[in-house]
C-alpha cells in the first residue's frame, strides 16, 4: 500500500495552492528523508493556447522559491507535442509557455527543435519494448511532476502517469503510443511541396502528386507532422493497447529516476490542457495530493473525483492504471493521509 498525502482545498486561489503544494513537498521530503541533487526540473504542463484552464504558472512559485532557497536549480521541463498546435516545435512552445506566465525559470524543451531527439530506455514490457524518452530527460535523475487532474478522449483521465509517458516521451514515442509506427499524408491537402521529403532524415518521404510515406523505411519519428506548413501529415489516432502502452511508456519515463508527483485536482474539465479552447469545469475543485507512487496517486484522485461528481467519470483510465500494477510501476491500493 502506497500513502497519498492530501489537502483538501476548493477555493480557486492559487497563491494559496502554491502553499499546499509547497507543504505537501516538504512533508514528502521530510517523511522519505528525501535529498535533492543541484538540478531538479519541475515537469507542467503549459497549456495549449487558448485554453484558460491549466494550473496556472503562479501555483509553482512557491515551490520554485523553496527549491532556489536550499540550493537547487530548478527548471521547467516539457517536449513537443504530436499534433500540430502552439507546442508543435521548441520556439512556439517556450512562446506558448511564456505567454502563460511560465517565466520563473528556464524552461527545458527535452526532444529537440522540432521533438525528433530521445534516448531508448530499454522496458521489454508486453506492447514496449523500448521507449522512446526525450533526449533531456537522460541527464537528470530527479524531477518534480506536477500534474493538472482532467478528463482525456483517449486515456480517461490525465495526471501523474500521462505525464510521464506523454510528457517525457518524444513525438515518436507519443506516436507510438497513439497508433502504430508511420504517419499518413492527407493527399486532400498536400501541395507536393517537398519540405517533408527534405526533413525526412531517413528516405522515407517520396515526393509525387502528393508525398507519399514508405512504411518499412519510416522510424515513426513524426517530424514530419511538425514541418508540414499545410497540415498535411496525421498519425492515426485510433491505435490499439493505448491505455496499455501509456502505463508502458510511463514505466520507460520513470525508470531509474526518483521522482515526486504531485496533483492539482482542481479545474476538472472534460477535455485535457492541450485542448486550446475554453471548457468549463465539470467537478467541483477537490484539492492537491502527493505522493511518490503514481498509480497509486492517480487511482485516489480518479476515486474522489467519481466520489465528489457521484459518477463514473473518467473509469476508462482505470484500465491504465490495472496494466501499470501489472507491470510494477506501482500498486493501486493506497492510504490517504490527509494534512
Ligand atoms: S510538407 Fe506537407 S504539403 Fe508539403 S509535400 Fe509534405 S505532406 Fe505535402
Ligand atoms: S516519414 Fe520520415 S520524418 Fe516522417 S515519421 Fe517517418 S521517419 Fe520521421
Amino acid at each position: 500500500m502506497s500513502k497519498v498525502y492530501f489537502i483538501k482545498n476548493s477555493e480557486a486561489d492559487y497563491n494559496q495552492l502554491g502553499k499546499d503544494a509547497l507543504e505537501l513537498l516538504k512533508k514528502i521530503v521530510s517523511e522519505d528523508g528525501h535529498k535533492f541533487e543541484k538540478e531538479v526540473p519541475i515537469k507542467v504542463h503549459f497549456g495549449e493556447k487558448g485554453n484558460k484552464t491549466f494550473i496556472p504558472a503562479k501555483c509553482y512559485d512557491e515551490t520554485i522559491n523553496y527549491l532556489k532557497e536550499i540550493g537547487v536549480s530548478p527548471s521547467y521541463i516539457e517536449t513537443n507535442v504530436l499534433y500540430r498546435g502552439s507546442r508543435t516545435t521548441t520556439e512556439l512552445h517556450i512562446e506558448t509557455a511564456k505567454s502563460h506566465g511560465f517565466t520563473q525559470i528556464p524552461i527545458l524543451i527535452a526532444d529537440g527543435d522540432i521533438g525528433t531527439e530521445y534516448d531508448e530506455i530499454e522496458i521489454n514490457k508486453e506492447y514496449i519494448k523500448k521507449c522512446k524518452i526525450g533526449k533531456g530527460y537522460g541527464k537528470f535523475k530527479q524531477f518534480i511532476v506536477m500534474s493538472h487532474f482532467k478528463g482525456h478522449i483517449a486515456a480517461g483521465f490525465g495526471g501523474a502517469i500521462k505525464q510521464l509517458a506523454m510528457g517525457f516521451a518524444a513525438r515518436s514515442g507519443k506516436l507510438e503510443q497513439h497508433s502504430g509506427i508511420s504517419p499518413v499524408v492527407d493527399a486532400d491537402k498536400c501541395i507536393s511541396c517537398g519540405i517533408c521529403a527534405n526533413k525526412c532524415n531517413f528516405g522515407a518521404i517520396q515526393n509525387q502528386d502528393t508525398a507519399v510515406i514508405d512504411e518499412s523505411k519510416c522510424i515513426g519519428c513524426a517530424g514530419c507532422i511538425a514541418v508540414c506548413p499545410q497540415g498535411a501529415i496525421e498519425n492515426t489516432w485510433g491505435g490499439s493497447n493505448f491505455l496499455e502502452k501509456l502505463s508502458e511508456y510511463a514505466y520507460g519515463a520513470s525508470k531509474g529516476k526518483d521522482i515526486i508527483y504531485i496533483t492539482f485536482v482542481h479545474n476538472i474539465t472534460k477535455d485535457c490542457d492541450c485542448s486550446g479552447t475554453v471548457m468549463k469545469p465539470i467537478v467541483d475543485n477537490i484539492g492537491i495530493l502527493a505522493g511518490k507512487d503514481p498509480v497509486a496517486l492517480d487511482t485516489a484522485c480518479l476515486d474522489l473525483v467519481q466520489e465528489k461528481s457521484g459518477r463514473n467519470l473518467f473509469e476508462k483510465g482505470r484500465k491504465s492504471l490495472m496494466h501499470a500494477e501489472k507491470i510494477g510501476l506501482g500498486t493501486m491500493e493506497y492510504e490517504i493521509i490527509e494534512i
